[in-house]
C-alpha cells in the first residue's frame, strides 16, 4: 500500500509498522504543537462517528503532510475513544470507520480488496464476476448479518467456496475491519495522557451525552407513545439504537408495528442509522415497502408468530391478557385514559369526600 492508502485504511498492520517507522512517539503525538491537525481530524472522526458517519478527506492531490495528519489523527481517535470508554461509542466508532472504509473500498479494483482481504485471513480468489472466499471465512464475517441474502444455505457452494459480489465482498470487508477496530478497543491510556486530552474530550462526552438523549427519550415518535409500547418492541429498538443488528423477522416487526402506530418512514430510517448494516437507500426501500408503497401494506405479527420466530421478550401482566403487540398498545393507552379519567373525576369530588361523603 501506499501513503495514501495506509492513510485511508489505517487499521491494517502495515500502517501501524508505518506509523511506529517514524519513531513518532505518543508525547509527541498527544503534545507537539505541530502534531494539532492530526488531534483536531483525529477529535473530527469521533464527532463525526457519533453523528453517523466519518467522511474521508480526497486524497489523491494532497500533499505528504496532510496523508500523515489523516494517518495520524486514526491513532488519536482511538485514544480518545478509549479515554471515553463507553460501549455505545466504541460500537459506533468502529461501525463508522468499517462504513466509511466499505464506501471507499467498493470503487476498489479486485486486486487491491483480494490483498486486503489477506490482512484479515480471508482465502479469497477473483473470479469473473465477484470474488470466491472459503465457506469458513465466509460464516465468519457473514454470520452477524441477518439479511436472508447472507445465509449460507442461501448461497451456491462449490468445493467449500462460496461466491459473492464484488459489493458483497466489500461488505464482509467492512465486517473485519468493524471487527478487528471494536476487538482491539479500548486501548489502556495512562492516567497523564487522559489528562492531556481533556481539552478534545469535552465536546465528545457532549455529543455523546445528547446522542444518546435525543435517541433515548423517544423524541423521534413524536406523538406516537413510545412509554406504551409492548416489551418486545422496546427491547428492539434498545437494540436498534444500540447498534446491534436484528433478526429480519425482529427488524419487520418493528418497523410494520411502528409504521402501524404512525410513525413516520424518515423517523423509522433515523432510527436504523446505528445498524451494522445500514444502507440508506436499501433501507428506505424496504420501509416503504412495508408500508405498502407496494400496494401492500404489511401489518406487524400477532404474538404467536412473535414467539415462534423467538421475538417475544419478557412479556409482563398485560401480555397475559392480548394476542398481538398492537393489543398491548392498545390497552395500555386505554389503561392510560381510564386512569386520567379516574383523576380527573376525583378532583371535584374530593372536597366533598372531606365532608362525610361515603369512600
Ligand atoms: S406477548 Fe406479545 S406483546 Fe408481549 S412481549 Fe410477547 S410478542 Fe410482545
Amino acid at each position: 500500500m501506499d501513503q495514501k492508502d495506509l492513510a485511508l485504511y489505517p487499521y491494517v498492520s502495515e500502517a501501524s509498522s508505518y506509523v511506529a517507522s517514524l519513531d513518532f512517539s505518543l508525547d509527541r503525538l498527544i503534545s507537539s504543537r505541530a502534531m494539532e491537525s492530526a488531534r483536531l481530524r483525529g477529535k473530527e472522526r469521533v464527532l463525526q462517528s457519533i453523528e453517523g458517519e466519518i467522511q474521508k478527506p480526497g486524497l489523491l492531490s494532497s500533499d505528504d503532510r496532510k496523508i500523515l495528519i489523516e494517518l495520524l489523527s486514526y491513532p488519536f481517535s482511538r485514544i480518545l475513544v478509549s479515554c471515553i470508554d463507553d460501549p455505545f461509542l466504541t460500537r459506533r466508532y468502529s461501525l463508522a470507520e468499517a462504513v466509511s472504509s466499505y464506501k471507499s473500498l467498493k470503487g476498489r479494483d479486485p486486486g487491491f480488496l483480494k490483498d486486503l482481504a489477506r490482512e484479515f485471513g480471508i482465502q479469497a480468489k477473483v473470479e469473473d464476476p465477484g470474488f470466491s472466499m472459503h465457506f469458513t471465512d465466509y460464516i465468519r464475517l457473514a454470520g452477524t448479518l441477518k439479511a436472508t441474502e447472507w445465509k449460507l444455505v442461501n448461497r451456491k457452494l462449490d468445493s467449500g467456496y462460496v461466491n459473492v459480489s464484488k459489493d458483497e465482498f466489500a461488505r464482509l470487508l467492512q465486517e473485519g475491519v468493524k471487527n478487528r477496530i471494536e476487538g482491539s478497543l479500548p486501548v489502556s491510556v495512562p492516567g497523564e495522557i487522559v489528562q492531556a486530552c481533556e481539552p478534545y474530550l469535552e465536546e465528545i462526552r457532549a455529543a455523546l451525552h445528547e446522542r444518546k438523549t435525543t435517541f433515548g427519550d423517544g423524541s423521534e415518535f413524536g406523538s406516537v407513545e413510545s412509554e406504551l409500547f409492548p416489551p418486545c418492541i422496546t427491547y428492539a429498538i434498545s437494540q436498534t439504537r444500540a447498534g446491534v443488528n436484528l433478526a429480519h423477522s425482529m427488524r419487520f416487526a418493528m418497523t410494520s408495528f411502528l409504521l402501524t402506530v404512525g410513525m413516520s418512514v424518515d423517523d423509522i430510517l433515523n432510527l436504523f442509522t446505528s445498524s451494522p448494516d445500514f444502507d440508506i437507500e436499501k433501507a428506505r426501500y424496504q420501509v416503504e415497502h412495508i408500508a405498502g408503497a407496494s400496494g401492500t401494506s404489511y401489518k406487524p405479527p400477532s404474538c404467536a408468530t412473535m414467539q415462534t420466530y423467538g421475538n417475544c421478550y419478557s412479556p409482563d401482566g398485560i401480555c397475559k391478557k392480548i394476542k398481538h403487540p398492537l393489543g398491548y398498545y392498545q390497552r395500555r393507552i386505554w389503561l392510560r385514559d381510564r386512569d386520567a379519567q379516574k383523576q380527573a373525576s376525583k378532583k371535584p369530588s374530593s372536597a366533598p369526600s372531606s365532608e362525610g361523603s361515603s369512600s
